[in-house]
């Protein structure tokens, strides 16, 4: 962060964010994912090569100007891993750990995820570094504004499509979408996803993350041979995704025992009503202090006695120092990378059932693709279609990584990668290395 030497300084310094350890970090992970699958396959080198690398990535500095008159300048990212499938699409998140190379890996997988779920988008990611709380609503506008100016010159209906990520919402896209339409001189609702409906948004998109999850867990489910009522759940991370995967599997009778936030967590054996928490949440901003439930915190959530885990807060949470310790018996990755490469082969090797985030948390991509759709053909569609269609690919997805697992003895993770990097590989090698 770089404040004005002539200006005041305003509100609290950014939270400090403590580097990831060694092959912890979000980029090592994507990248052995990456060399791993390509081994299994036999991927022709130059194509590997190509992949190991993000196609482009810009980094911008965004200065905006705060209540007290005072200037704040943070660092923004907007990384295109690849775009051979189609335009680039990935979220874009504010949170102080933001750097190039967190930005670069969720790039990378966001590529996988398109092409895992058939979807004709390569893959994007973009954010800042910067603590949202520290920031009122006016400033958090401007600062979105400017940042969406700075990367003006890589996003575009046809070129690269952002949506929320963490710390982001719908009221963040209708910023970004308005700042870039009023640039072009005419509204150019499909420049993002996730948006209000009144400006072009996909009914169905909000719950649209958490509403795949589900589905990944009941397809899971359904092999094991486990009924969907007699499973106790925790969750990790009580957002846009983590709570309403809550509040939609408790509606569809399963236990759901533990949820937390960054400040803390709730557990409850007999269950826990989302709708209570929902309502001390509104009131005092974190799920911690709800009177229904005893206090646990982020480390007890992820190694609570229960049989699915979902984390869906951040990267690199499961690591080699407590993947031994996680007693569920399957891990439903809501959240992107929150398992390192070394901790997903301890939980594999503990015969814990991890349905990867590639496959597990593309409901919401694939509800922006949607929208995308909806927006370029300015017809739009009722929330029972989007669902249905969106249950359709998923489970379709589901099956034949599922398939492809079973036929070659692979982990979940390593059929997802295989089919991802594939299709992302055929379609590099059907066009040809240019020039
Ligand atoms: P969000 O900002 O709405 O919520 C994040 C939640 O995680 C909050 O409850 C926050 O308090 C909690 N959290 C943050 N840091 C934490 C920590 N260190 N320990 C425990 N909890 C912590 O974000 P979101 O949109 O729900 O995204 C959550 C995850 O899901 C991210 O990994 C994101 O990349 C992934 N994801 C989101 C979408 C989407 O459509 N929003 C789609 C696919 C994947």
């Amino acid at each position: 962060m770089v404040v004005d030497p002539n200006e005041p300084a305003r509100g609290a310094p950014l939270a400090e964010v403590p580097p990831p350890r060694p092959g912890e970090s979000a980029w090592e992970t994507a990248l052995a994912q990456l060399d791993e699958a390509a081994e299994l396959m036999g991927l022709a080198p130059g194509v590997h090569e190509t992949l190991r690398h993000a196609k482009r990535a810009l980094i911008v500095s965004v200065p905006f100007r705060m209540d007290d008159g005072s200037t704040r300048v943070y660092p923004g990212y907007r990384v295109h891993h690849n775009v051979t499938r189609g335009p680039a699409k990935g979220g874009i998140r504010y949170h102080p750990s933001v750097g190039l190379d967190e930005v670069k890996a969720l790039a990378m997988w966001m590529t996988w995820k398109c092409a895992i779920a058939g979807i004709p988008f390569g893959g994007a990611k973009g954010g800042v570094a910067v603590d949202r709380k520290q920031l009122s609503r006016a400033e958090l506008e401007r600062m979105t504004r400017r940042y969406a100016s700075e990367i003006l010159p890589l996003i575009g209906p046809e070129r690269d499509i952002p949506a929320p990520d963490m710390n982001t919402d719908e009221e963040i896209m209708s910023w970004i979408m308005d700042t870039y339409s009023q640039n072009q001189g005419y509204s150019v609702p499909g420049v993002v996803t996730g948006k209000p409906v009144s400006i072009g948004g996909s009914k169905g998109r909000g719950g649209a993350t958490s509403r795949g999850v589900m589905y990944m867990i009941f397809s899971t489910l359904k092999k094991l041979g486990v009924g969907i009522d007699e499973v106790s759940v925790a969750i990790q991370g009580y957002g846009k995704v983590g709570g309403f995967a809550a509040q939609l599997l408790h509606d569809a009778g399963c236990r759901v025992v533990a949820v937390s936030d960054v400040e803390g967590g709730l557990y409850r054996d007999r269950g826990l009503d989302p709708e209570a928490i929902n309502r001390h949440k509104k009131e005092a901003g974190v799920v911690a202090g709800y009177v229904g439930a005893d206090g646990i915190t982020n480390e007890e959530l992820l190694e609570i006695d229960c049989d699915v885990l979902v984390p869906a807060a951040i990267e690199g949470v499961i690591t080699a120092r407590n993947a031994d310790k996680i007693r569920a018996k399957v891990v439903c990755e809501a959240a992107n990378g929150p398992i390192t490469f070394e901790a997903d082969k301890i939980l594999h090797d503990r015969g814990v059932f991890v349905v990867p985030d590639i496959l597990a948390n593309s409901g919401g991509v694939t509800v922006s693709y949607f929208e995308w759709v909806q927006d370029i053909q300015a017809y739009f569609w009722t929330e029972e279609e989007v669902n249905d269609r969106l249950r359709a690919i998923m489970e379709a997805a589901y099956e034949e990584v599922y398939q492809l697992a079973s036929d070659k003895n692979l982990s979940l993770r390593q059929a997802a990668h295989w089919i991802g990097v594939g299709r992302v590989a055929e379609a590099h090698l059907t066009r040809g290395l240019f020039p």
